[in-house]
């Protein structure tokens, strides 16, 4: 996977994104396995999942990142499980974030999920709310803002999902100008990473090109 990453970026004349190994429905033994060929992090989902997980985990220094949607009633625990939470997507969750965040701990670190394509159905912020959220994260001594994670619409054709990925790069470039820290786009997955490396993706979240197919629908 890694020289697939490598080739896309040579290809598109980007820098090579980091891996996020996706690592839902599988078990802890595949991300031992992974860990163990250099692999450092991993995405997951669920909170209960992950928690479920990652006492077999301990001691291999994983980095965890959570990319699924989270309930503010779960932002305790998402504080205490993650190293990254990707989807922050209104002011009450990052609130609640930063309260449970332990003292003990390095900050938080945050993505702002944006909802690109304005569905209605969707997680994720509207693209005109990204300067209060950012504001509202960086204002808060337990997270540490690092930049935009999008998930554009499913379509069968991958390069359909290019203009979404390109919007988003704009956003992120429209970030940075206010909030100079910020360093992660997150953004591509197995079957459209190619177009979001050239789109600007410095980080992409990866699971079937690297474990198979899952195990069970997620
Ligand atoms: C499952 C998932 C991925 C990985 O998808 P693949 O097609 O298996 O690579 C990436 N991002 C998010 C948010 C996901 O839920």
């Amino acid at each position: 996977m890694q020289l697939k990453l490598e080739n896309a970026a040579a290809a598109a004349g980007r820098p090579v994104p980091r891996l996020l190994a996706v690592s839902k429905t599988q078990d802890a033994t595949a991300v031992a396995e992974l860990a163990a060929a250099g692999q450092r992090a991993f995405g997951e989902n669920y909170v209960q999942e992950t928690a479920a997980k990652q006492p077999a985990l301990a001691g291999l220094g994983l980095e965890w990142h959570l990319i699924g949607h989270l309930q503010s009633n779960k932002a305790r625990e998402a504080a205490t499980l993650f190293d990254w939470v990707q989807t922050v997507d209104r002011i009450k969750l990052v609130t609640a974030l930063a309260q449970h965040r332990a003292a003990d701990r390095p900050p938080l670190n945050v993505l702002i999920q944006v909802n690109i394509d304005d569905e209605a159905s969707k997680h994720g912020c509207e693209p005109g709310d990204v300067p209060a959220l950012a504001d509202a994260i960086a204002a808060q001594p337990r997270l540490r803002l690092r930049g935009l994670m999008v998930i554009p619409t499913p379509h069968p054709d991958p390069e359909q999902r290019r203009g979404a990925f390109r919007r988003t790069r704009e956003l992120f470039d429209a970030l940075r100008a206010t909030h100079p820290q910020v360093d992660t786009l997150s953004m591509g997955m197995s079957d459209d990473h190619a177009i979001a490396i050239a789109e600007g993706a410095t980080m992409v979240r990866i699971g079937t090109a690297l474990f198979g197919a899952r195990p069970r629908p997620a």
